[in-house]
């Protein structure tokens, strides 16, 4: 895969309105500074990949808007080797930009097609990232508890089991609501304390049950 000097300006000026418009993690800027969102994306959307807007991918499914992606990494106060679960893996661009910032990242996602691409990408850009396919909801109990627990895709509620697998002092940043949701960032004080702050609303596609099979190989 080529990163052009194209490429970079692009992204240097994405990220240069990420900041215009309120990101002031410098981390998560360096990281969008990074990788590379046009690998992550259908080839045809290439010249899209630096835009505002969200993408489609496989199986009907987006990747979501940058500043909404950059919000929500701003949120999660992730720092380097912290141990990481991401619900909702799509294009596998997520999970990359937490691996630069020096996290440990577990991804899970539902839908096998998706799983079995990103899976591959990952090997092709040597990326680290352990991806299971299966449901969400039940998360990662052989790897808990996690530092940070991130929800890429729109839960009703909290899911209670992901909030059981979070660390006490650990953080979960997630759109809850149907149909629109409320970017909620839950932070877990103590075995039973939880406390919850919202920033606004935003579109993702929603959490489903269980995962898909797979439709080819
Ligand atoms: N983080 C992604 C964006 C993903 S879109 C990226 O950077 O590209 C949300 C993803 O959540 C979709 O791929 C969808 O299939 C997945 N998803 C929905 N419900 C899920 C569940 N219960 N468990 C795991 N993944 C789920």
């Amino acid at each position: 895969m080529k990163d052009s000097l194209l490429d970079q300006g692009q992204r240097r000026r994405l990220v240069e309105r990420l900041r215009e418009k309120g990101i002031r993690d410098e981390r998560v800027l360096q990281a969008f500074m990074e990788v590379p969102r046009h690998y992550f994306v259908p080839g045809f959307l290439h010249a899209h990949a630096y835009g505002e807007d969200a993408l489609p991918i496989a199986c009907g499914q987006t990747i979501s808007q940058p500043f909404t992606v950059a919000m929500q990494m701003q949120l999660l106060e992730l720092q380097p080797k912290q141990k990481i679960l991401e619900i909702g893996t799509g294009s596998g661009f997520q999970a990359a930009l937490l691996k630069s910032m020096g996290a440990y990242v577990y991804t899970i996602e539902r839908q096998a097609d998706l799983y079995h691409e990103a899976e591959q990408r990952f090997q092709q850009l040597k990326l680290p990232i352990p991806i299971r396919h299966g449901d969400g909801y039940a998360g990662w109990p052989e790897l808990a508890p996690f530092d940070r627990i991130l929800l890429t895709c729109g839960a009703a509620e909290p899911p209670q089991k992901l909030l059981a697998q979070l660390k006490t002092g650990g953080i979960m940043v997630a759109p809850i609501g149907t149909g629109e949701q409320t970017m909620t960032r839950i932070v877990r004080n103590a075995e039973n304390d939880f406390q919850s702050e919202t920033f606004g609303s935003c579109r993702f596609v929603p959490m489903l049950e269980k995962e898909t099979g797979f439709n080819k190989k």
